[in-house]
């Protein structure tokens, strides 16, 4: 059995799939927003598992909720009730105003599940002759890593060599309203976008963007689909991101922070008769709803709003831009971010991203680069003014090194 951090990575390297090209550092224990690697250096998490540890590592309500359910009951199937699944549907209906929920696992699950229910409602609702349905998409769009959805990547690395992919999707630039209005056709039955496009490197639309997006969908009788997948649960500051935009989608997409990194639990939400279109035997998963899931989600839910996550995400968030905008390095190009999802975007002449973020690993801070330019922060929401400073500090020294 391997015990040293090479061994890991070469037991790793032996036996995996090379899709990942991780950090050299093995993590082994974590609590709230600090993580421990297998030789007991401490770091701030800046990552947060791409934002499904909102709630903070090993966040100890969520897990005596797993424990608890785990002794009593894991998985029946949705061939039967179980007695968490009730619970579970009235509390993220109260929590997010919706009507109807859609339990799945991962994110792209729930993603793949809102596309086939826009297109049954798109047929069964508003007549569009069978087959014809089309989705809008944006350019730069992550929605996760099956075959329908990288069919309508824009990233020629997610793609190559993966096709023949799926027909029925048109895609349009992100943040551009006129672009959307000139893709709507009569087939069009949904707009799935996210509200800030966070692998393309939180990329945050032009203000009034969602208003006329709002306004177009509702007037072409198009759903909308916000996938808050990353955005969602707090992470920008509000618990959905469609908030600052003061704005309903009708389908929501959740799923990472819903369980606070414990489980793959996510959720189609929905407030139009979307959801109402599927019937028995229609759509399914084995997972999809297990008590184990829901009262892990439950927990997780509970303590993001009853800790005032929320509220410290939008007020860290913003001390954390300030600082991070007073940084006067000329390897920065651009600072930007909403709450606590934020991305140092370098110049092109800095080098590569991935090299600041090692650098940051030796001062004692988890960053992950993006799109070769792109340091995206996104620590969990309980972070606090003290640790907020402290995380500057390295970014400052980091970034005003050259490295080029
Ligand atoms: C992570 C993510 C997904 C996919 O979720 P998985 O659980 O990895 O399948 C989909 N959409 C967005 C916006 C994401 O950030």
């Amino acid at each position: 059995m391997s015990s040293s951090v090479t061994d890991f990575l070469a037991t790793e390297a032996r036996f995996g799939a090379h899709n990942y090209a991780p950090i050299g550092v093995v993590l082994s224990r974590g609590e709230g927003v600090w993580v421990w690697d297998t030789e007991g250096n401490r770091y701030l998490d800046c990552l947060s598992a791409y934002s499904a540890v909102n709630q903070g590592h090993c966040h100890p309500k969520i897990l005596a909720a797993m424990v608890e359910q785990a002794h009593r009951l894991t998985l029946t199937s949705r061939a039967f009730h179980n007695d968490q699944l009730a619970p579970f549907y009235e509390e993220i209906a109260a929590l997010t105003g919706s009507h109807k929920v859609l339990p799945m696992n991962s994110g792209a699950e729930a993603v793949e599940s809102a596309i086939k229910s826009v297109r049954k409602w798109g047929y069964e609702v508003k007549g569009v002759p069978d087959g014809q349905a089309e989705i809008i998409v944006c350019a730069d769009n992550f929605h996760g890593r099956t075959l329908g959805i990288v069919g309508f990547s824009t990233d020629p690395e997610t793609r190559k060599h993966f096709g023949p992919f799926a027909p029925g999707f048109k895609i349009i630039p992100f943040g551009n309203a006129a672009a959307l209005e000139q893709a709507i056709t009569p087939t069009t039955v949904a707009f799935l976008v996210e509200p800030i496009q966070g692998e393309a490197g939180v990329i945050i639309p032009p203000a009034g963007y969602f208003t006329e997006v709002r306004e177009l969908c509702t007037a072409h009788n198009v759903m909308l689909v916000l996938d808050e997948i990353q955005t969602g649960l707090g992470r920008t500051g509000k618990l959905l991101a469609e908030q600052h935009e003061g704005i309903e989608a009708d389908v929501t997409l959740l799923g990472k922070a819903l369980s606070g990194g414990f489980y793959p639990v996510s959720a189609v939400l929905s407030n139009s008769d979307v959801l109402g279109t599927l019937r028995p035997g229609q759509h399914g998963s084995t997972f999809g709803g297990n008590p184990l899931a829901c009262a892990v989600a439950r927990a997780a839910m509970r303590v993001l709003v009853e800790e005032g996550m929320i509220e410290n995400a939008a007020v860290q968030g913003a001390r954390f831009l300030e600082g991070l905008k007073d940084i006067r390095a000329n390897t920065i190009r651009d600072v930007r971010g909403r709450g606590l999802m934020l991305a140092v975007e370098l110049h092109p002449e800095a080098g590569p991203a991935r090299r600041y973020c090692e650098a940051l690993q030796g001062k004692g801070i988890l960053a992950k680069d993006t799109h070769e330019h792109t340091i995206r922060i996104a620590p969990p929401l309980v972070i606090t003014s003290d640790e907020v400073d402290w995380a500057l500090e390295q970014f400052a020294t980091t970034l005003t090194q050259d490295f080029s």
